[in-house]
C-alpha cells in the first residue's frame, strides 16, 4: 500500500474489512469500503453505484482496479472495475493480469474470459516475419506473442510480447518505404559523379571562413553518396544560419566538375534570387567565371525573350546550374543531363506537403523525366530540426545527414518572454532602436481556420504601430495580398526602405535581412517551439546584437508561459524540437495529424524509438536482399503487405 502512487490506475487485491455507504447532497450516494491487502488498508471509494453495496461485504476476497486519488491527506481508489474472488479456493492469483478498456454492461472478469477462449479457439497461426528477424530481434513468435499479451505467466511474457508487436508496427511502414526507396534508388538507376576536378577546390580555398566541422562531416557524405551510380536520396537538415548554402553549392560544383547539371529549387521567387546571388558572389570571389560555371536563374517571372536562352542552355548543356523555383520542374524545361538536384525548403512546408513535394509534385516527375540519362540525385534541405523518431518515420525513405554546429562567432539571439504589462517598455525599446537607424519584424500567428480574425489583429496591430512610430516606415505583409505584392514588400524591408515589417505568417520571413536586428512575436503561446525558434532565427544575421521578444497574451496560462520560456533558454534547435514532440505530440508540432502519417496502435515513436531505428534497419536489409520479396522465407511479408495495401484502399474508398 506504500507504493501508491496519486493518479495512477493500479490492481489491488485483499480483504474488504468494512464497507458503508452515505448519501451526499444533491441525492447522490458513496459507497466506501476499507480493504486490507496484509501490507496495509486502503479506501475503496464508488461514487452513484449504491449497488455496489449489495455486491460486497465484510471478508469478502476482492480484486479492484482503479485510479489512485487522494482526499485531504489520504489515499483512496475509485474503482473502475472489481470482482469479489472465489473465497478458499486456495488460487493464488496471476502475477499480470490484462486492464482493459471497457464499455457499460462488460466486466474486465468477462472479458477476460472471452478473450481466454477465443485464444483457445484460434490455435496456432501462421506468423508473417520470417523465423530469423524473430531470431534476430528476439521477438516470440506471433501465437505465443498474442496468448501472451493477454495472459502472460509473468512480466517479463507481458513485455515481450508487446515488444514484438511494437516492433512489427514499426517494421511493415518502414518495409513499405524501404521497398519504394530501393526500387527508386537501384544500384545502376543512377549517375556517378566522382571527378575530382578544380572548381570544389577554388571555392573552397577562396571561401573567407573555415567550413565547420559539420559542413565537413556532411559533405563527406554527400560527396560520398553522388560518386555512386544508386541514386542519392538525402536529407539535410540544419538549424538556421548553420550555413547549408555552401554546401549546397559544392555539391553542385562536384556534379559540375562531374560533367554533369545541377539545380537548386526554392519554395518562392525572392528565395530564388536570394539564392542567385548568393551563389553568383561566391563563385565571383572564387574568380570562377562564366566559362567554368555557367549559372542561371529560372523563376515564373522570368518569361518570354529571357526564358528561351535559358530553356535551350539547360537543355544544351551550355548551363550547368539552374537555380530557381518550381519552374524549375515544369514541363518545357528540359535538361540535357541533370545529375543533382537539391530543394531548399526553408521550412516552408508543412511535413506532409514537404513529402508530396519531393515525391510527388517535385523530385518524382523530375526523375521520371530525366530517366533516360539517368536518376540524378536528390537532397533536400531543411531548416527544421526534426526529432531522430520522426525523421525515421516521414524520411524514413531519406538518409539524413545533419549540420549540428553552428559557425563559430555567432552571437545568440537574447530573447525575453513578455507580458502585455511590459508592452510599454517595449515600445519604449522599439522606439530608440528605430531611431538608430535598425529594423525589425513585428510577427501575428495565422492560424488557418481564422484567418480574417488573425488578419483583424494583424491590421490593427500595424496601424497603432504606425500611429505609434509616426518617423518608421511601417509596412504590412500577410498571406491574402498577391505574391507580387508580397515580393514587393519584403524588397523594400530588404533595401532597408522599411523599418518595421508587420507579418501575418512565416512564409515571408524567410528572408535574409542582415539588418534586422528585432523580432516582436505577438501572441507567441500560439506558436510551435520549433515555430518560434524558426522566426527568430531571421534576426540576428548582421554584425549587431539582435533580440527578440515574445509577447504572452494574459489568458495563455503558466503551461503556456512556460512552454514558450524553453525558447528564451535554449537556442539549439535539435533541442527545441525535441521538447515541443515531448510536450505537444507528434500531430501538433507538425500538423500531420490528417496527413496520412503512420497512426501506430501499439508503437509509441517518442517512447519506442530504438525500436524504431532497428525495425527500420532490418526494414531495408530485407528490402536490400529481396527487392521483390520472391524468396520462400518472405512469403509471409509479401502475403502481409499485400494485405495492408487492400487494407488502405478499403480506407481510401470509404474516405
Ligand atoms: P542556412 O543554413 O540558414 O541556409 P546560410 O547558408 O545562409 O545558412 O549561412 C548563414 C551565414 O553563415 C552565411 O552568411 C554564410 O556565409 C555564413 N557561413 C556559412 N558557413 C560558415 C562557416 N563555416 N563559418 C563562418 N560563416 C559561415
Ligand atoms: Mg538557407
Amino acid at each position: 500500500m506504500e507504493a501508491l502512487v496519486p493518479g495512477e490506475v493500479v490492481c489491488v487485491v485483499g480483504r474488504i474489512t468494512t464497507v458503508g455507504s452515505r448519501r451526499l447532497r444533491g441525492r447522490r450516494t458513496l459507497v466506501t469500503a476499507l480493504l486490507d491487502d496484509g501490507t496495509g488498508t486502503i479506501q475503496l471509494v464508488w461514487f452513484n453505484q449504491p449497488w455496489v453495496e449489495r455486491r460486497i461485504s465484510r471478508g469478502d476476497e476482492i480484486r479492484a482496479i482503479g485510479p489512485v486519488g487522494r482526499y485531504g491527506t489520504r489515499l483512496q481508489i475509485a474503482p473502475t472495475d472489481f470482482e469479489t474472488m472465489d473465497p478458499g479456493s486456495g488460487e493464488e492469483p496471476p502475477e499480470v493480469l490484462p486492464v482493459y478498456p471497457l464499455t457499460e454492461n462488460v466486466s474486465q472478469k468477462a472479458l477476460r474470459a472471452w478473450t481466454r477462449a477465443a485464444l483457445d479457439r484460434l490455435g496456432p497461426v501462421e506468423d508473417p516475419l520470417p523465423r530469423r528477424l524473430l531470431e534476430e530481434h528476439g521477438l516470440p513468435p506471433l501465437s505465443r506473442a498474442l496468448f501472451d499479451l493477454h495472459w502472460p505467466a509473468t512480466p517479463l511474457d507481458r513485455d515481450r510480447a508487446r515488444r514484438r508487436f511494437v516492433w512489427e508496427e514499426f517494421f511493415w511502414w518502414e518495409l513499405r518505404l524501404a521497398l519504394k526507396a530501393v526500387a527508386r534508388r537501384r544500384p545502376e538507376a543512377g549517375i556517378a559523379m566522382g571527378t575530382e576536378g578544380d572548381l570544389v577546390p577554388r571555392l573552397g580555398r577562396s571561401l573567407p571562413f573555415d567550413l565547420t566541422a559539420a559542413q565537413r562531416r556532411v559533405l563527406l557524405e554527400i560527396f560520398r553518396d553522388m560518386r555512386r551510380s544508386r541514386p542519392m536520396s538525402r536529407l539535410l537538415q540544419g538549424d538556421v544560419g548553420s550555413g547549408k548554402t555552401i554546401v549546397a553549392l559544392l555539391a553542385l560544383l562536384r556534379a559540375v566538375e562531374s560533367g554533369v547539371q545541377g539545380a537548386l529549387m526554392a519554395p518562392t521567387e525572392i528565395l530564388a534570387e536570394q539564392h542567385a546571388r548568393n551563389v553568383g558572389a561566391l563563385l565571383e570571389t572564387a574568380g570562377l567565371v562564366e566559362r567554368d560555371v555557367s549559372v542561371a536563374l529560372l523563376t515564373g517571372s522570368v518569361t518570354g525573350r529571357a526564358r528561351e536562352p535559358i530553356l535551350a542552355g539547360l537543355a544544351e548543356g551550355t548551363i550547368d546550374v539552374a537555380i530557381g523555383t518550381h519552374a524549375l520542374i515544369q514541363s518545357g524545361v528540359d535538361f540535357r543531363r541533370l545529375g543533382l538536384a537539391i530543394v531548399d525548403e526553408q521550412h516552408r512546408f508543412g511535413v506532409a506537403q514537404r513529402l508530396a513535394l519531393t515525391r510527388k509534385g517535385g523530385l518524382e516527375e523530375a526523375v521520371e523525366a530525366s530517366a533516360a540519362t539517368g536518376v540524378p540525385d536528390v537532397l533536400v534541405m531543411t531548416a527544421t530540426p526534426i526529432p531522430r523518431s520522426l525523421a525515421l518515420t516521414f524520411y524514413g525513405d531519406l538518409d539524413v545527414s545533419r549540420l549540428d554546429e553552428l559557425p563559430p562567432g555567432r552571437r545568440p539571439v537574447k530573447t525575453h518572454v513578455l507580458g502585455e504589462s511590459r508592452r510599454e517598455d517595449l515600445y519604449a525599446f522599439l522606439g530608440a532602436r528605430l531611431a538608430a537607424g535598425e529594423q525589425g519584424y513585428v510577427v501575428y500567428p495565422l492560424v488557418e481556420e481564422s484567418e480574417a480574425m488573425d488578419l483583424k489583429d494583424a491590421t490593427s496591430g500595424y496601424e497603432a504601430l504606425a500611429a505609434r512610430f509616426p518617423d518608421a516606415r511601417v509596412a504590412l505583409v500577410h498571406g491574402r495580398l498577391s505574391s507580387e505584392a508580397k515580393d514587393r514588400v519584403m524588397r523594400e524591408f530588404a533595401a532597408g526602405e522599411v523599418d518595421l515589417l508587420v507579418a501575418t505568417t512565416v512564409i515571408e520571413v524567410g528572408v535574409d535581412v542582415p539588418g534586422a536586428t528585432f523580432m516582436v512575436i505577438e501572441h507567441a503561446e500560439r506558436f510551435g517551439l520549433s515555430q518560434l525558434h524558426q522566426l527568430r532565427g531571421r534576426v540576428g544575421r548582421g554584425e549587431k546584437p539582435a533580440r527578440c521578444f515574445l509577447m504572452v497574451s494574459p489568458d495563455a496560462g503558466y503551461a503556456a508561459r512556460d512552454r514558450v520560456g524553453v525558447i528564451a533558454r535554449t537556442h539549439d534547435g535539435f533541442v527545441i524540437a525535441e521538447e515541443d514532440l515531448r510536450l505537444r505530440g507528434q500531430g501538433d508540432v507538425f500538423g500531420t495529424r490528417q496527413h496520412g502519417v503512420p497512426d501506430f496502435r501499439i508503437a509509441d515513436v517518442e517512447r519506442d524509438v530504438d525500436h524504431l531505428a532497428r525495425a527500420r534497419a532490418a526494414a531495408f536489409a530485407v528490402a536490400d536482399a529481396d527487392p521483390g520479396l520472391e524468396r520462400p522465407e518472405h512469403r509471409g511479408l509479401r502475403e502481409k503487405l499485400a494485405r495492408l495495401a487492400e487494407r488502405d484502399a478499403d480506407l481510401v474508398r470509404q474516405g
